[in-house]
């Protein structure tokens, strides 16, 4: 069996039994780690020198519609309602399978890049079999590990739609590719939720994910439309549970909140869009108060940056910002602050994994979880000298100190280089690919583009 041995390196493992462990060894035996200790003696496995460098459970993305990466960043300043117009009306109905493939590929190339080892991929333009397979084989070639969110199409969006996902789809690309559920990719229903979706068809997307015997991802409390009290209409139902994972959550009401929590089901929010586009102040404070841990998601990379680290940033600014605002019109501090470091980067990395429904499987460095190891170089001016590893990488680390990547074992990223990856030749292929698209949907290459504002009501 492959053996892979990390040297010296500080072991921020997220594992409360082991803690933080500096000058210390982590042991890869085939896809799982073997074990974590001050000093391992392993002859036959190949050595990472791991000096200088923090080593971090592989971070996780716990909300993404990956589907937008081939449109990064048209959306910067438009709002929830453009967004919806832009994204779903116009470019949505224009990929091809092609587009959505390659899409589905950098995307997932860029989260390895950014020390991403997991993504919840939510994908809701499914528009025929052919873009779901596509999406799902973009995902499978760049070697990440991906929760495949199964979700509707470009027309089946906005209050409310009468367009179920297609059910006897869902049921071929379960039994095609997630036949075992021990394997890199697995599979998700991301039902839209009552604010989007007449409530008879998320109860029977919910049946749905129960037959397959898969978890439900589910958006509620976004913006406006997240005011229509979703995750109360679900409990009244009787069908919130523990395979239930809420994405968002700003605009519930704080008994909606608490259901979630004696429901036992999981929260992910996405402080970059949520703050940027008006979805509301991010839910984190109210959701750990009712007992439920967070993940953290960055959800579209038509407006924010694909990395965690900005994200792990916002999310401490964005908890922050609320409290110190009402304390200030109260004249007076806040102390402690609210939230951590260690809170954010548990946000990133268990609390992730746990949403993802993979916590027993990932999350933390643990002997005998899957090896998905990532490690910061802090012989960089922007993290050196490191004082604490976990406040350095919560107030300074980016994308450039990732140094290397391992995902169930394998070397994704060596070195701060993705392995066998020609970037050049692949940013022309989806400059061009891209540039198809925007033809067919009949939008400027310009990036001055803003839609209408799509109907609220
Ligand atoms: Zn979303």
């Amino acid at each position: 069996m492959n053996k892979v041995l990390i040297k010296n390196a500080w072991i921020v493992t997220e594992d409360s039994a082991t803690g933080i462990v500096k000058n210390g060894d982590i042991l890869i035996s085939g896809d799982k780690i073997a074990e974590v200790g001050p000093y391992i003696n392993m002859d036959e496995a190949h050595i990472i020198d791991g000096t200088d460098m923090i080593a971090l459970p592989g971070l996780v993305d716990g909300h993404r519609h990956n589907w937008e990466s081939l449109i990064r960043s048209v959306g910067v300043d438009w709002n929830h309602a453009q967004y919806f117009t832009g994204v779903k009306k116009v470019m949505g109905p224009a990929y091809t399978p092609e587009q959505t493939y390659m899409a589905n590929y950098i995307g997932a190339l860029e989260c390895l890049d950014a020390g991403i080892t997991t993504l919840y991929d939510w994908f809701h333009n499914n528009n025929s079999p052919e873009h779901a397979d596509a999406a799902i084989q973009g995902l499978k070639d760049a070697g990440i590990r991906a929760v495949f969110g199964y979700s509707d199409d470009a027309e089946g969006e906005l209050p409310v739609s009468s367009k179920p996902i297609d059910y006897d789809d869902a049921r071929r690309v379960r039994q095609t590719y997630f036949s075992s559920d021990n394997q890199l990719l697995t599979m998700s229903i991301a039902t839209r939720g009552p604010q989007f979706l007449e409530m008879r068809h998320v109860i029977d997307e919910c049946r749905l994910a129960k037959e397959l015997d898969v978890p439900v991802c589910i958006h509620v409390g976004d913006g406006f439309w997240g005011r229509s009290r979703p995750v109360a209409g679900l409990v009244e139902l009787g069908m919130l549970d523990s395979t239930f994972t809420c994405i968002h959550c700003n605009t519930l009401a704080d008994d909606e909140i608490q259901m979630m929590g004696e429901a036992g089901a999981a929260a992910v929010f996405c402080p970059e869009v949520e703050m940027n586009m008006g979805h509301g102040f991010p839910a984190a404070l109210r959701l750990m108060e009712a007992g439920i841990s967070p993940g953290l998601g960055i959800d579209v990379c038509t407006s924010v940056p694909g990395d965690m680290f900005g994200s792990m940033r916002a999310a401490l600014m964005g908890i922050r910002s609320v409290v110190n605002a009402k304390a200030l019109e109260a004249n007076r501090e806040v102390s402690p602050l609210p939230v951590t470091a260690g809170d954010i980067l548990r946000f990133a990395t268990q609390n992730g994994a746990d949403a993802c429904k993979l916590g027993q499987k990932i999350g933390s460095i643990t002997v005998g979880k899957q090896a998905d190891i990532i490690l910061l170089n802090t012989c960089a001016l922007n993290m050196f000298p490191v004082l604490d590893p976990v406040r350095a990488v919560a107030e300074a680390a980016t994308v450039r100190n990732v140094d290397t990547v391992i995902v169930a074992g394998k070397i994704r990223k060596r070195k701060g280089i993705l392995e066998g990856i020609d970037m050049w030749d692949i940013s022309r292929k989806a400059e061009r690919i891209r540039n198809e698209l925007f033809e067919t949907a009949k939008v400027p290459l310009t990036g001055e583009w803003v839609p209408e504002l799509y109907e609220q009501t």
